[in-house]
Parts: structure tokens; sequence; C-alpha cells
């Protein structure tokens, strides 16, 4: 009987902390984040009072993402959208928020996470280059691979945490302190090893290196693609050559989710090296996290240029 008594004890014990494991699981919010550079910022900074999805993947083009059909259902339930912004997301991710129908992340609520709020926007359309602002109406929104800017990003995303779960605002700030101390420390070694990239000149393919150009100093000359999102044609392949050879490119940078052969054809035809970086986190292989994929770019970027460099 004494036993039987110890064996309910122990079941009525495991129920308990199941229901509260269950209850502690509820109290998480629920994020859907669009591209991999804010997840892993939102998880960094949120703990584990944060479960989060991403839509897209690092080796995909965060302006095409593929979207499934279960994101329908995650935007559905989720507390919070985390987005990088500045119209990267803008030819999927409107259509999505409306089939989503939750009034809670539409883009005037407080779930709805803008990373790009406190950033400066670079090549900004105006009346004379409108035909720039295609694929980036509000200006070149690839700022994410600039670090100084991912502390930008880190503190949008904490406040934004923050309002969207107000009883752990604390946590968030303390998340993102820590968070930014790491980004800190990484800014300050990553200054220090991109020394070598000062005034080295560079094309590539889509213009999303420009952030992350003006950071270390390198001078992107042109792309391989026409104008943002729309692809080469002979007579601007043939222009861009006589540019890189006039001005002595010898760097073709080829985001993971281009095409190799046509990067390829113009480093062979101007001498240059190919260099393969990720315009989102996780692209490139052995990465996971953003410190991860901006260090994986950096050290590809100096791996080509030491490459180039004769001796
Ligand atoms: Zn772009």
């Amino acid at each position: 009987m004494a036993s039987r008594c110890v064996e309910i004890r122990a079941a009525a014990c495991c129920a308990l902390l199941l229901l509260i494991g269950a209850s502690s699981a509820e109290a998480t919010i629920r994020v859907v984040a669009t591209v991999p550079d804010v997840a892993d910022m939102t998880r960094q900074i949120g703990g584990d009072r944060v479960s989060v999805e991403t839509i897209g993947q690092g080796n995909q083009d965060p302006h095409k993402v593929p979207v499934k059909p279960s994101f329908v259902t995650k935007l559905n339930r989720a507390d919070a959208v985390v987005v990088q912004g500045l119209g990267l997301e803008h030819a999927y991710l409107p259509a999505l928020l409306e089939v989503a129908s939750n009034p809670n992340i539409l883009p005037t609520a407080s779930g709805y996470i803008d990373a790009s709020i406190y950033i400066q926007p670079l090549e900004v359309p105006t009346s004379q280059n409108r035909a720039q602002g295609e694929l980036h109406p509000l200006g070149n929104p690839h700022f994410n691979l600039d670090p100084v800017c991912g502390k930008l990003m880190a503190k949008a995303i904490a406040e934004g945490l923050a309002r969207v779960d107000p009883a752990n605002a604390s946590a968030y700030q303390a998340g993102l302190a820590r968070y930014t101390a790491l980004l800190d420390r990484k800014i300050a070694e990553w200054a220090q090893l991109a020394a070598p990239l000062r005034g080295v000149k560079a094309i590539s393919y889509h213009p999303d290196m420009i952030y992350f150009a003006e950071r270390y100093g390198i001078e992107m000359v042109g792309t391989i693609e026409t104008r943002p999102g729309v692809p080469a044609t002979p007579s601007h392949l043939e222009e861009l050559i006589d540019t890189m050879k006039r001005e002595q490119v010898k760097l073709v940078i080829r985001e993971v989710s281009y095409e190799m052969p046509l990067a390829q054809t113009v480093a062979e035809r101007t001498g240059a090296h190919v260099v393969t970086v990720s315009s989102l986190a996780g692209g490139l292989p052995g990465t996971t996290s953003y410190v991860d994929s901006v260090e994986a770019n950096l050290r590809a970027l100096l791996a080509a240029v030491q490459q180039g460099t004769p001796g």
C-alpha cells in the first residue's frame, strides 16, 4: 500500500512538472523572423523567452525567399514578426501578412518589429535614379552585412520584444547588453583583421556589399546585375569588364545565392579572383550565427585579396 502511495505521489509530481513545463512553454513569445540574421539576434536577445521560426535561409536570395504555406499558420499564431526591413521583404511579406490575418503583427501594430528603424539608409532612390529603386525602393536594404549596423538592428529588436512582452522588458534589455558587448568585442577584432581590405577595388553580383564596403574601406566599382534585380545584358557586361580593366579591379564578389559561371567569366576576362560571400547569415558552410557570418565573409575576402597579392 505504502509503495502504491509513493507511485501515486510520483505520478502526481510528474504531472505537476509537466504542467509547469507547459505553462513556461506558453509564456514564451512566438516569433516569426523573415531572415536568419534577425532570427539569430532575436534568439540571442530573447533567450528562452522566445521561440523563433525563420522564413528564409542563409543561402537564398533575401528578396525572393520561397514561402511555404505553413508560414501562414505560423504568422497567424505569432506574437511578433521580426523583419530586416527597409523594403528587403517587400516582394513577399505584405501579401503573406494579409493572408495570415493577424492584426497584432501588421506594420502598424506593436508586434511588427522592424530591425531597420535606426539605420541610416544608403542609395535612397531619388527622382533622378528611380530605376535603381525597383528592388530597393526605400534605399539599399543590405545593411546587415555591416556589424555596426548589426548593433542597431539588435537594439530595435530588443525594444520590439519589450513592447510585445513588457513584463520581461528588463530581461530583453539585459539580453541586448550581453549581445552588444559580444558585437563590440568582435567589431574591434574585425577592424584590425580587415586592414588589408582598405582601398581594394571590387565588383559584386548584386549591390549588397555597400554597407560592408563602406565599413572596411573597399571600393565598389560596379555590379554584374545591370540594376538591382535586373540580369546583366551583354552591353552592360562589356562596359563592366572595360571599367574593371581600366580600374584594375581584381576581386569579383559573388553572393552564394547567385550563379557562379557568369562571375567566373567576368573574373577570367579581367584577371580577377572570384570570392563567394553570403548576404544572409548562415549562407556559407560552417556558419550558423550572425557573428559567424560576418566573420566568414570577412575571412573569405581577406583570403581572396591575399591570393591576389604577388609573392
Ligand atoms: Zn538587394
